[in-house]
């Protein structure tokens, strides 16, 4: 098949035509949010245009329409990681699936001797839930520590497997370093052990093919706006078993079969997850989004993010006094960096000037900061739709910023 026209593809996203502070936008936060092709802008529009109703109620024809539509989303989105449609709940984003998780799995199994196993690289949505848990349950949260480089030191992820242990969860790629972290090996040694896993796979998803059977764990929460999709859409794939054993979290419309005051007879999974109207527009947008990715294919998607990762990394350690957090080999295209003598926000302040836009601060994981003894990073997301002009961009940015600031 023909290699990808980059140029092309990236015309489809309409917002990287922008100008910004009077200088052409170079977008360079997707790990917070992608944008959005106007494929994906046009099914939203499309749905409450032609097709608006709600799903799963009615017999009429727009209604049955909406739940096809709707329906069909989660079809190609369980295919698109390899499992099947019945267990993949739809949910807002990672942060309910993982805390759907948290009330529903984990709140009635554990109690005081039990742990929670977290890794240093965690973002707050993979902490907070556990440590609410933990609160109200008496069980421990231990944690993983990092290489050097950002990478999880195995020995000591292996050494802390212990029998307290009740659940492992850890993120398949790092916000903040780029770290891809070996999930199928992970997940084999807590298997052995008898450990269930949960894997964050929202910065997995956006930029390679994830076959979550192949990965051996229990449950992969991901998000939807982080790969082209709407906000407010994502998933919780969990193993039947769970599914079938997991109490409801939130009940409502939706997830009942029956309702009567002296008792209800739940819906089946995934229904028994989804209480209430979803967000039907942006899920069926999150289906046009797996449908673009499906047709340039993850692969090229890697390649292309890797390729202009090699020459981020290249261009900016070359800028003097700069410092690279998360250099672990086969990382994702995230560079978070700090020049020596400048502060995060006033380099991304600058940096916004020239239209160029990081993000900059603790990317909502600050126990990996305190890990490196720093409050901040500048960090730099790379997607597909970049260019190397925009790398270039970037570099000479930093290069004219540092000069301004020190
Ligand atoms: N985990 C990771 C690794 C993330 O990067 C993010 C988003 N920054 C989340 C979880 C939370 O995702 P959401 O806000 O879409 O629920």
């Amino acid at each position: 098949s023909p290699r990808p026209d980059w140029l092309r593809i990236r015309a489809d996203f309409p917002v990287l035509t922008r100008q910004v502070h009077g200088k052409p936008l170079v977008y360079l936060d997707s790990a917070n949010t992608s944008q959005k092709p106007q494929q994906v802008i046009n099914a939203v529009d499309e749905f409450y245009r032609e097709h608006n109703a709600n799903v799963s109620r009615a017999v009429h024809a727009l209604g049955s329409e909406a739940t096809e539509a709707y329906e069909g989303a989660r079809t190609k989105l369980a295919a698109f990681v390899n499992v099947p449609r019945d267990e993949l709940v739809l949910t807002s984003g990672t942060t309910f699936a993982i805390n759907l998780v948290a009330y529903s799995w984990a709140l009635p199994r554990l109690k005081e001797g039990d742990a929670i196993l977290l890794t240093r690289m965690e973002h707050h949505a993979n902490i907070v839930p556990w440590q609410l848990v933990a609160q109200r349950t008496g069980a421990a949260i231990k944690v993983v520590e990092l290489t050097p480089e950002g990478a999880l030191d195995l020995d000591d992820l292996r050494a802390k497997l212990t029998p307290e242990v009740k659940l492992l969860a850890f993120t398949h790629v790092s916000n903040v370093l780029g770290t891809v972290n070996p999930v199928a090996e992970i997940c084999r040694e807590a298997r052995k052990r008898g450990i269930p896993t949960l894997v964050d796979g929202s910065q997995a998803l956006p930029h390679r093919a994830v076959d979550i059977p192949t990965l051996g764990c229990d449950f992969y929460a991901f998000t939807g706006h982080k790969m082209l999709g709407p906000t407010g859409t994502g998933a919780l794939w969990a193993r039947r078993q769970h599914l079938r054993e997991m109490p409801p979290f939130l009940g409502g419309g939706e997830m009942i079969k029956e309702v009567r005051f002296e008792g209800t007879v739940f819906n089946d999974p995934p229904h028994k997850f989804e209480a209430g109207t979803p967000n039907i527009a942006g899920v069926v947008g999150l289906g046009t989004a797996v449908d673009y990715l499906q047709a340039i294919g993850m692969a090229e998607v890697e390649a292309r993010e890797q390729a202009l990762l090699a020459m981020a990394t290249e261009r900016l350690s070359a800028i003097p006094g700069l410092r690279i957090f998360g250099t672990a080999p086969g990382k994702a295209a995230v560079i978070s960096f700090l020049v020596e003598g400048a502060h995060a926000h006033d380099l991304a302040t600058l940096l916004d000037l020239e239209g160029i836009a990081v993000r900059s601060g603790h990317h909502c994981a600050h126990p990996l900061m305190a890990h490196f003894g720093i409050p901040a990073t500048c960090r730099a997301s790379l997607a597909f739709y970049n260019t190397h002009v925009e790398v270039e961009q970037l570099a000479a940015g930093i290069e004219k910023v540092r000069k301004l600031l020190l």
